[in-house]
């Protein structure tokens, strides 16, 4: 039927849906419409997220009677079911003692407030299970950090405010990088290593804060202040003629050689046609025999108003096959153009900057 990306609201299509159901007969409404026993084996029972079904239910019979449990984060763990201190560490451990008074359980923020705006541009890691996240997920887990730490942001103005924070282009689901930037608004003047250390506290494992700074304003603002940015990548490999021809293509695109990059808009499914040789700036790489390995670092240039190149197309294209080969992808660097040299500058916002 053509259906994509249906959880995007622009590409889902009700229509096609109905269309799909009339097609095999299938009546969604005594699906969706009546009323299931506990017992009965749900489709998605396959599925073992670590929290248990008697927790949901039990969870689904008190939304029916308008009964709350409280924030597991704040207060008492109500028992969804995960191993406390291993499934469950990511998020409760970094917690403060459970107390049962809401008003005790809130983290006391030992940064002190302040009354205007102060914005601080944070450089963080997303690695391990983390990398297939997706950026949207990300926000709003970065949100909970914010939330959690007992942090007062800044808010958007309008109907429905949230924290003002600003983000760099994000990296694709998959690809773990060290190298995301973040602007918090905050009502607070620390200096921004304490803001790290405390933020980190509070973080799940694959997400680490590494380094903070002021900048005046939130300018230049982000993302439009990041120049280029370096991959890491590294593939299985034990053929050096491939490796020596993938070294030859590097060189000579580095020269000004076109290369062409086919790169595949996932969104929109559609072809563009880059060329490598406008955008790269740096690449190297090392070749590994004995441990069959071939390392890779690519810099390109990266703008608002230049199209998106995508890593893994770009991988594909100077390494055929590099898909099934790669063990490390990750977004090692970013740059911003220092005005002042007239060159580019590794974003570096160390803990104690
Ligand atoms: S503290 Fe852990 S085990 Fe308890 S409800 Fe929260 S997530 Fe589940």
């Amino acid at each position: 039927m053509g259906c994509q990306f249906d959880a995007h609201d622009d590409c889902f299509s009700f229509d096609l849906w109905m269309r799909a159901f009339e097609a095999c007969g299938v009546a969604p409404a005594a699906y969706a419409d009546r009323e299931r026993p506990a017992d009965e084996a749900f489709p998605w029972d396959v599925i073992d997220v670590g929290v248990s079904k008697r927790f949901l239910w039990r969870e689904y019979e008190k939304a029916l009677a308008g009964q709350t449990t409280p924030d597991c984060l704040l207060g008492e763990c109500p028992g969804c079911g995960l191993p406390r201190g291993e499934t469950c560490h990511s998020l409760a451990s970094a917690a403060p003692p459970a107390t049962t008074t809401e008003s005790a359980a809130r983290v006391e923020c030992p940064l002190p407030l302040s009354e205007t705006e102060a914005v601080y541009r944070v450089r963080y890691s997303k690695t391990g299970r983390l990398v297939v996240v997706s950026h949207l997920d990300l926000i709003r887990l970065i949100d909970q950090v914010i939330r959690r730490a007992g942090l007062k942001s800044v808010l958007t103005q309008g109907y429905n405010p949230k924290p003002r924070r600003v983000f760099s282009d994000p990296v694709p689901v998959g690809v773990a990088s060290r190298a995301e930037l973040v602007d918090l608004h905050l009502y607070h003047q620390v200096e921004p290593v304490r803001l790290v250390d405390w933020l980190n506290r509070f973080v799940p494992e694959g997400l680490e804060f590494l380094g903070a700074a002021r900048v005046e304003g939130g300018r230049p603002r982000l993302p439009s202040v990041i120049e280029a940015v370096r991959y890491r990548a590294e593939l299985r490999t034990a053929k050096r003629p491939e490796v020596e021809a993938l070294g030859e293509r590097i060189k000579r695109t580095l020269k000004g050689e076109s290369f062409p990059v086919e790169c595949l808009s996932r969104k929109s499914g559609r072809r563009t046609r880059l060329d490598l040789a406008e955008r790269l700036l740096a690449g190297d790489w090392t070749f590994d025999e004995a441990a069959e390995r071939l390392r890779i670092n690519l810099t390109w240039r990266v703008g608002p108003h230049l199209p998106g190149l995508g890593v893994r197309d770009v991988l594909q294209a100077l390494w055929p096959g590099a898909d099934e080969a790669l063990d490390v992808l990750e977004k090692s660097e970013v740059y911003m153009d220092d005005r002042s040299e007239g060159r580019l500058r590794p974003v570096v916002l160390r803990a104690g900057d």
